[in-house]
């Protein structure tokens, strides 16, 4: 299974690495809120464990992301001993488990294996529209059952228009989808992404609401 591993601390996020490798899986570790979010939003991973306190951008603001994008991988979330609120937050924003610091990597290690068992091998997100299908768990998309190439911020543009198909999608809102940190920002960018998205889907796939944003629609079912 592929693991992603979120945790700042350095020391621990190497036990954390050793100790689930060792377990059989392939892990990938990251650092901060913001790696951690891509990460878990351009690739496939199997379940995170995901420490609350990161810097960059906050766990619990990754995991809303995260399940707001259609991300649905099973989350273990790492708190502080004391603080239920962060267990009670963790888990709204729709963490599936949680530990508190310290643990034992036993208990962290038999946590991730039940969230395995449990999540089973679904857990995918899949949305259609017209001849467009997208599955964010493989992060694929097929045009009339054919593979389309896109880039990792092509990918999260039409993972939200999909999911939210047939609504109007302002400029801020696709850019802070895209750009989770507020210094990355550029709404003007967008268009520019929207643009080179709109020439690899079927024509009139995405609308232009004037002064308003965009819209996915299927062009096939308006004749
Ligand atoms: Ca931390």
């Amino acid at each position: 299974m592929r693991i992603l591993v979120v945790e700042d601390e350095p020391t621990l996020c190497t036990q954390l690495v050793q100790a689930i490798s060792a377990a059989g899986h392939t892990v990938e570790g990251a650092g901060d809120g913001r790696e951690a979010h891509y990460l878990g939003e351009v690739e496939d991973f199997d379940a995170v464990v995901l420490d609350l306190g990161l810097p960059v951008l906050d766990g619990l603001s990754v995991l809303r992301r995260w399940r707001a994008a259609g991300r649905n991988m099973p989350v273990l979330i790492l708190t502080a001993r004391s603080a239920w609120q962060e267990k009670v937050a963790g888990m709204d924003a729709g963490a599936d488990d949680y530990l508190a610091k310290p643990f034992h990597m036993e208990e962290l290690l038999a946590r991730l294996r039940a969230l395995l068992r449990r999540a089973g091998p679904h857990g995918s997100a899949e949305w259609q529209c017209g001849s467009i299908w997208l599955d964010t768990r493989q992060a694929r998309v097929l045009v009339d059952g054919e593979p389309l190439a896109l880039t990792g911020h092509e990918f999260k543009l039409l993972s939200l228009l999909m999911q939210r198909k047939g609504e109007v999608l302002s400029r801020t809102e696709l850019s802070e989808h895209i750009y989770p940190q507020d210094g990355d920002r550029d709404s003007n960018t967008i268009e520019v992404f929207v643009g080179r998205l709109r020439k690899k889907l079927p024509e009139g796939s995405i609308e232009t609401v004037r002064g308003l944003g965009y819209r996915l629609v299927d062009p096939g079912a308006r004749a």
